[in-house]
């Protein structure tokens, strides 16, 4: 089957490997639908991690289940499922609490990679959320979209405490932030500010449900929020980029006793502890826990109440992903689906 490897800084390859079959009785395998580029995929295209090479690439998938291993009991072939980047048994007792991305019986996903025909997902039973029919076409872009993005833009607004009565503040204008604003306006936030300089990606945030947008950034961009919250900042603050300045930013736009929803994978952080105790900000993040969100927003997208399916905005077969990743790279596109 075909499949994604990257080679290097800016390498990225369609090879044919092979198919992946069950090495576990609990595992499935699943025919991709559709997959796609995450932004945490360009941190080793750019070469920002330390990273032995090849190293094949993708994590979010959609697609119909193919075969499924012995002990295997609620998923089936034939099913189309959508499952999260991180395998989890949904039973332990992390799981439970909500936290399934860190759940003690956790397990990867296929060596492979989702950027491919066919993936390896351990776990299946706990992993994987069937839909209640095959989608129409339509729907797919935003079913994938729940399998990370939207999810971990959920995620930054829960961990945000998002909601009613709330002025949140969105650091970050990719998709995870996008959909960070689609989410706290869906739990109910009053006010959502993105920090946006590019026109395109702000109106998307406008359709997504911003009602403010601020193009400064660093101390400008902080000094801007405090103008806009009665020189407070804001209740609720979702960090999705990842970077010290993204989080300083974040914590200086957040009021004291307010809440930092931070999904952006961190690279480079550094947070001095004069600047955490003097802040008196709540602090919650780190891989989103998207398995206790899905059949949520399964529901949300099946009846059409939301279309985060939009931050796709370049489509390619999955034979041109080098193409796909360039795009994002040079933040031409937002965020590429692939069609295997
Ligand atoms: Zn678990």
């Amino acid at each position: 089957m075909r499949a994604t490897l990257m080679y290097g800084i800016g390498d990225v390859r369609i090879e044919n490997v092979p198919e992946p079959t069950i090495l576990k009785p609990t595992d499935a395998i699943l025919r991709l639908s559709a997959t796609c580029v995450c932004g945490s995929d360009l941190w080793p295209y750019r070469g920002l991690d330390g990273i032995s090479w090849p190293l094949a690439m993708g994590h979010e998938y959609v697609g119909i289940v193919e075969e499924v291993g012995s002990e295997v009991t609620t998923i089936k072939p034939g099913q189309f499922v959508i499952g999260s980047f991180m395998p989890s048994d949904n039973t332990c007792e992390i799981c439970q609490a909500g936290y399934p991305s860190s759940c003690v019986h956790g397990e990867e996903l296929g060596a492979e990679g989702a950027q491919a025909e066919l993936l390896r997902v351990p776990l299946a039973d706990g992993t994987l959320v069937a839909t209640p029919d095959v989608p129409t076409a339509d729907l797919i872009p935003s079913l994938l979209a729940a399998s990370d993005v939207l999810g971990t833009g959920w995620f930054g607004a829960v961990a945000a405490q998002a909601g009613p009565g709330k002025t949140v503040v969105v650091v970050g204008d990719g998709a995870v932030g996008l959909l960070g604003i689609l989410a706290a306006r869906q739990l109910g936030a009053d006010r959502v500010i993105a920090m946006s300089r590019h026109e395109p990606r702000q109106r998307l945030a406008r359709e997504f449900g911003a009602t403010d947008i601020v193009e400064e950034r660093g101390d400008a961009g902080v000094e801007r929020i405090k103008e806009l919250t009665d020189g407070l900042g804001a209740h609720s603050v979702i960090e999705a980029v990842g970077t010290h300045e993204s989080m300083m930013q974040a914590m200086r736009s957040t009021r004291p006793g307010g809440h930092v929803g931070f999904v952006g994978v961190a690279h480079g952080v550094q947070l001095a502890g004069m600047d955490l105790f003097f802040s008196q900000v709540h602090l919650h993040g780190g891989p989103a826990p998207v398995r206790r969100f899905l059949p949520e927003l399964i529901d949300l997208i099946w009846n059409r109440d939301i279309d985060p399916g939009k931050v796709f905005d370049l489509e390619l077969p999955l034979d041109q992903v080098g193409a796909g990743y360039r795009a994002m790279d040079q933040r031409v596109a937002i965020k590429t689906l692939l069609r295997p």
